[in-house]
């Protein structure tokens, strides 16, 4: 999410307004932007912070290679500050050290900015000055507050800030933002299919355990297929001590449905949307085992098994139970 259009892939709203206001010179002396994690609040700072400061602008789209731009890539620009909690809170003397940089002019153009980030952690003193900060705006001064928690702002400061909210990421546009940080693309897909929750997709991508929730699903699969009689063993010895608490089984049991997902399209030829793509093979083997009918019945079944692991159910008993069912 380096440049403007990058970001409007999954942020188009938002990306539209604020180019607008570069492209007309009328940027706000505050904005607010809110919304989950991991959905571009840093991209759209970093970028407007850019698009401010670029000697080499176009369009409102900064070059990204003047030594403006660079500094502001590598947080090193004078006239660009940032604030983000010490601990668990952004503290009253952290707005007036920032306030103090600002009674000086740029010190390379007359323009600053800052951006507050997590604003919804100031404490009453430090959101108390940063409002008297606000009430006196300086036109070469550009405040970018972010936020998760917009309700944890203070409507004082709301009010004075130009709010713009950032849509949460649909799976399509989760699988950019995770291809983007560098996860494969069938991970990506995996992960987006699984959670929409930036932070938990990274986990995912680092976890031993996850990895081994993966294998521990083709093997249960395999053994249905193939070996029946020991299906309960597994069960046991395998399947349960890893999937241990119901949120860990709830994901087991998501990675199953996917997998099912998986023979279904690869029955009724839609295969471009099978998820475990690189296991195409073992898909393959699966769908010649199972019919749509058996299929539909297992999906059913998964489902089924999901609602009850919420009814507290007991997991080993519901687990015996769900195979049995998917057993042919
Ligand atoms: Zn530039």
């Amino acid at each position: 999410m380096d440049n403007w259009s990058q970001l409007e892939t999954i942020q188009p709203i938002a990306t539209k307004m604020v180019l607008n206001m570069i492209k007309r010179d009328r940027i706000s002396h505050a904005y607010l932007f809110h919304g989950q994690k991991g959905i571009g609040k840093n991209n759209i700072a970093t970028l407007l912070a850019k698009s401010i400061f670029c000697i080499d602008q176009v369009d409102g789209e900064p070059c990204h290679t003047c030594k403006n731009c660079i500094r502001i890539s590598s947080g090193n620009h004078p006239d660009v500050h940032k604030v983000i909690p010490e601990g668990s809170s952004i503290k009253k003397d952290q707005i007036l050290h920032l306030q103090k940089e600002f009674t000086y002019t740029g010190l390379e153009s007359n323009r600053k900015v800052y951006i507050i980030q997590d604003a919804d952690k100031m404490t009453v003193n430090a959101a108390n000055r940063l409002l008297k900060f606000l009430e006196e705006p300086s036109k070469k001064t550009t405040a970018i507050l972010l936020t998760k928690n917009v309700n944890g702002i203070i409507h004082t400061i709301r009010s004075r800030c130009q709010v713009i909210a950032l849509q949460p990421l649909n799976e399509k546009k989760m699988q950019v933002v995770l291809q983007d940080a560098g996860i494969t693309q069938e991970n990506a897909r995996l992960f987006s299919a699984l959670t929409n929750n930036v932070d938990d997709a990274k986990v995912f991508d680092q976890d031993e355990w996850f990895a081994q929730a993966r294998n521990l699903v083709v093997q249960l699969v395999e053994m249905l297929q193939y070996k029946n009689e020991e299906v309960l063993l597994f069960i046991h010895k395998q399947w349960m001590p890893h999937f241990s608490n119901r949120e860990q089984l709830q994901l087991g049991l998501d990675l199953l449905v996917l997998w099912y997902k998986d023979i279904m399209y690869l029955l009724v030829g839609r295969e471009d949307n099978i998820i475990f793509k690189s296991y195409i093979d073992k898909i393959e083997k699966s769908a010649m085992y199972w019919s749509k009918g058996d299929t539909t019945h297992i999906l059913y079944a998964m489902m089924e098994a999901k609602k009850r692991i919420e009814q507290n159910v007991h997991p080993t008993l519901l687990m015996e139970q769900l195979t049995l069912r998917m057993q042919r």
